[in-house]
């Protein structure tokens, strides 16, 4: 099952999305409840959001083994972990800000899951069974900044720039995380093509291990981590992430104070 956050009429609804294109909404928000109304959505009237509205978002780094092979550096013993602030938070086909005076702005195409449940001390065993499902993401990264802040120990400015998150373009359900395609695509040329089968920690063991220590809530997003081939952006390029059994990701990328808005939360929400 696809499921989708988006825009119809001015007000904001989530829905199932249909093979004909169409949606069938949704009675409730899909951490309540996935019963769907009477109410089909057409595709021309709809506008796709992020699949989720501002939601913490729980990254890892170094987490595929052909990259850190290929980075010569140490294997993690234990998952390395950060956040991204929640206004870094976009949608499909709205732009990522490149900012006034940066110089390295990458790319980092990743597989994200998206909790269904409240969640704490849950095995590996059973930790899928609170995923609602995953989407597609992109953990965008001011790399001058993010060494900056290594050195000194914490990562959250290098990575939390407004729309440094694009998610979706859907939240695919019923899939086997150990086990999609992703591919990433800047301006149409290939950059990052892997299974997640390379992962090091799998979904299920990052949030077995996450849910040691905290709760973890509905609608949170954790990044997996992104693979070999990450590069720069600049503004003027056009960014596509790809999962089998999700779909497509886009996102332009436009210099900051080129008509891109601040990020705001939405107060409207489904009925
Ligand atoms: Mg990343």
């Amino acid at each position: 099952m696809k499921l989708a956050r988006y825009e119809v009429g001015g007000r904001i609804a989530y829905g199932r999305l249909e093979p004909d294109g169409t949606v069938r909404r949704l009675c409730a928000s899909p951490f309540d409840s996935l019963e769907v109304s009477g109410t089909v959505d057409r595709a021309g009237e709809v506008h796709l959001l992020a699949p989720v509205e501002a939601p913490r978002v729980i990254g890892v780094g170094l987490n595929y083994v052909s990259h850190i092979k290929e980075s010569r550096l140490e294997t993690p013993a234990i998952p390395m972990l950060f956040m991204k602030h929640p206004s870094t938070v976009i949608g499909p086909d709205q732009p990522i800000v490149y900012p006034q005076g940066a110089r390295q702005v990458e790319y980092e195409g990743e597989l994200a899951a998206v909790m269904g449940r409240r969640t704490r001390h849950v095995s590996e065993g059973q930790a899928l069974e609170a995923v609602l499902g995953y989407t597609c993401a992109n953990d965008v990264s001011d790399r001058i900044t993010q060494r900056a802040e290594m050195k000194m120990g914490c990562l959250l400015m290098g990575k939390s720039y407004d729309t440094f998150c694009p998610l979706g373009p859907v939240i695919a359900t019923g899939l086997d995380p150990t086990s999609l395609e992703l591919q990433t695509r800047l301006n149409g040329e290939l950059r990052q093509d892997i299974s997640t089968a390379d992962l090091l920690f799998s979904v299920a063991r990052l949030v077995a291990y996450l849910s040691t220590a905290m709760t973890l809530w509905p609608g949170d997003v954790l990044l997996t981590g992104t693979p070999a081939g990450v590069g720069p952006l600049s503004p003027g390029d056009l960014v596509e992430i790809e999962i089998s059994g999700i779909g497509t990701l886009r996102n332009p990328v436009v210099a900051d104070g080129n008509g891109a808005a601040s990020i705001s939360r939405s107060k409207t929400h489904l009925k």
